[in-house]
């Protein structure tokens, strides 16, 4: 057994791990990166790349099928789904290949192998271990299920099932309306299937602006994506050509399969953490604001701490970490201020507080909101787009949430995270000049109109 020392020894190369060797490399330091799959993690290989490259996929042939009404005759003829894999696998694997030689270029060392704690900073793969001045955690998340539902993969599977489908269900049961739920019952109905989802809250993506969840609802209905809200799943059995699946209260749906998409837990069992003195909580690792765990030198980020699960989360909390080992200062991540975009069509972004959080942090008499709908955006109009923008912000305050909804909106927020982390005055973003015509624009109206200098708005 060998004995390999060094500054920092990361387990898990997904979002945050390889995110953190990075950062780290480039400060100087020795870095082990330990990975028994493919480094890259959840996001690159079974997240965040193939389902966009779905949706966008989704989104060609919602085209196809509309063209007509834009003027340009095109016959929507079927999803070749071998095709799309190749496409979507043609991104995902030209992506990891950039990422491996972007790792090796900055001299960390990859280990490939499954690896346990053998002692706090220690990790053992195989035959030999890993002892580094300091230890990363980094070990992500896996697909949960509810009790009693067993993921076969084949009729009950999970999102990294339903990345791998060799064809077009005719007809799937998505339970869980969040985030994944939402954005794989999109690109199925964009692909032709019958589509419904089951969500145990009163509202689809529930940790939205509930107006932006409405939003949502209604586009949805127009895409006849039934969703059923407020509903509990009981049991699902199998049947000749699918599965149905009851519902407390009695009622039963029936399809093709049923994608379970309840959430992500932590990848923190069997690993040693606990035998090594690091505190879980419900199986997440505990960490305070610079993510250090209960052990000295030894660190947690990504989908395997309770923050939120996003690949530029896991960034962040990498890079941060990275820097607090190399002794620079560092501020603690306001979780509020990132940016969070589900890629349905039609698209939900937001940053900073939804109205019932502003109402409830700062008292509902002290915040004002302004809804403007993308209807009054000439870019939106050429694109068809629906939906709208709101803001909230505190009464002769800055800007504390923006909410958008409306295809293709998701890179506006990339903007709206400004506003929200720097503390914009709404008057401030107001003299800011949009560029004509763009849905960038619908964010410079927004603030125009909370500025109470409306341009394009009916009174
Ligand atoms: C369907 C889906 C869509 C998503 N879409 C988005 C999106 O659009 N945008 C977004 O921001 N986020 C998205 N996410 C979330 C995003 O993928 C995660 O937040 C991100 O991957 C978390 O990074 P991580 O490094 O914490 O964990 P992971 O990416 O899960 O990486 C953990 C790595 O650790 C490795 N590992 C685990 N245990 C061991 C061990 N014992 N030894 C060695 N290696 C080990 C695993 O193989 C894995 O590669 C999506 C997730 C899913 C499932």
């Amino acid at each position: 057994m060998a004995d390999n020392q060094s500054d920092l020894v990361i387990l898990g190369g997904g979002s945050g791990g390889y995110a953190a060797a990075l950062r780290a490399a480039e400060l100087g330091k020795s870095v082990v990166l330990i990975e028994r799959d493919k480094i890259g993690g959840t996001c690159l290989h079974r997240g965040c790349i193939p389902t966009k490259a779905l949706l966008h996929a989704g989104e060609i042939a919602d085209q196809a099928r509309e063209s007509a009404q834009f003027g340009v005759n095109a016959t929507f003829e079927g999803i070749d789904m071998a095709g799309v894999h190749k496409y979507k696998d043609g991104v995902v694997n030209k992506n990891h290949k950039g990422l491996v030689g972007l790792i090796k270029s900055r001299g960390i060392q990859i280990v490939e192998g499954e690896g346990r704690l053998s002692s706090p900073k220690t990790v053992a793969v195989n035959d030999d271990t890993y002892t580094g001045a300091n230890l990363i955690l980094a070990t992500g998340s896996y697909s949960r299920t509810l009790p009693g539902l067993e993921l076969d993969g084949q009729r009950v599977i999970a999102s990294e099932h339903a990345l791998q489908l060799d064809h077009v269900p005719v007809s799937a049961i998505v339970l869980g309306g969040g985030v994944i739920g939402v954005e794989f019952a999109s690109a199925w109905k964009s692909f032709g299937a019958d589509v419904t989802i089951v969500e145990a809250l009163p509202h689809l993506v529930p940790l939205e602006d509930e107006a932006s969840s409405k939003l949502l609802e209604r586009a949805f209905r127009r895409r006849g994506i039934a969703h059923k809200l407020g509903a509990r799943f009981e049991r699902v059995e199998h049947t000749d050509t699918g599965v149905r699946v009851h519902l407390e209260g009695g009622d039963t749906l029936e399809a093709e399969l049923l994608l379970v998409a309840v959430g992500r837990g932590p990848t923190s069992a069997d690993l040693g953490y606990e035998e090594q003195g690091i505190t879980l909580d419900r199986g997440f690792v505990v960490v305070d604001e610079y993510c250090r765990t209960s052990v000295d030198g030894v660190y947690a980020v990504g989908d395997l701490i309770p923050t939120l699960q996003l690949a530029h989360v896991g960034f962040a909390e990498g890079i941060l970490v990275a820097e607090h080992i190399a002794g620079l200062p560092v501020v603690p991540i306001d979780y509020a201020g990132v940016p969070r975009i589900t890629y349905s069509a039609p698209e939900v972004a937001s940053v900073g507080l939804t109205e019932a959080q502003a109402a409830e942090k700062i008292g509902a008499e002290k915040i004002k909101t302004v809804t403007y709908d993308l209807s009054g955006n000439g870019r939106s109009a050429i694109l068809n787009a629906k939906g709208a923008v709101k803001l909230i912000a505190e009464v002769d305050g800055p800007v504390l949430g923006v909410h958008i909804v409306g295809e293709r909106v998701g890179e506006l927020i990339a903007e709206a995270q400004l506003i929200y982390n720097w503390e914009a005055l709404p008057s401030e973003v107001a003299q800011l000049i949009h560029p004509h015509p763009t849905q960038s624009e619908a964010i410079g109206e927004a603030h125009l109109l909370m500025a109470g200098k409306p341009l394009h708005v009916h009174d």
